[in-house]
């Protein structure tokens, strides 16, 4: 018997090498870069994020009725660098394990990563602005005091004007 055929029935009474993939889970190595994830909770709209995507997958920009701020993120465009998750301040954008990015062509447009991050109004002067997230103060300052906590419901102007006062 040739040594083809010898191999070739020993195969046939041994499991697949190979991962049942897609048809089941395959093994996910540590620290994969895979598909972003983002909390708009934790976003201080620095646009870092924005600034630093490789793939120019990151759009921030103000909704039509100027109540806050739309972030978008397309997984397309997305190359997995991590450079987002890596300059973000407040580790609103993270990098996940998810590495499931079949899709159909026509769902392109919406295989998207959304948030919303709504204004709020400065408790001195009403301007709508860019609510301060508790990730940014627990990174700024180990203990948030009572002033911290007054200045944070603040617009920039009226926090100068305080800090002056
Ligand atoms: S991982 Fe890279 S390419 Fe993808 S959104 Fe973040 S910065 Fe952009
Ligand atoms: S996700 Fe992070 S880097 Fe991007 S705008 Fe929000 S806070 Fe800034």
């Amino acid at each position: 018997m040739s040594s083809f055929l010898k191999i070739a029935l020993r195969n046939l009474f041994k499991s697949p090498t190979t991962d049942p993939y897609p048809f089941g889970e395959t093994f996910v190595p540590k620290g994969l870069r895979g598909k972003a994830k983002y909390n708009a909770g934790a976003c201080i709209a620095c646009r870092m994020c924005e600034h630093v995507c490789a793939g120019g997958a990151i759009q921030i920009r103000e909704v039509a009725d100027k109540s806050g701020l739309e972030f978008i993120l397309w997984h397309n465009t997305c190359t997995f660098c991590g450079l987002c998750e890596y300059y973000c301040p407040t580790k609103a954008i993270r990098l996940t394990e998810d590495y499931h990015t079949a899709h159909r062509q026509e769902d392109k447009y919406r295989y998207v990563e959304k948030g919303f991050i709504k204004y709020v109004n400065c408790a001195g002067c009403g301007t709508p602005m860019v609510p301060i997230s508790p990730e940014l103060l627990q990174r700024a300052y180990e203990n948030v005091n009572k002033e911290i906590e007054i200045l944070r419901h603040l617009c920039p102007k009226c926090r100068q004007k305080r800090a002056l006062r």
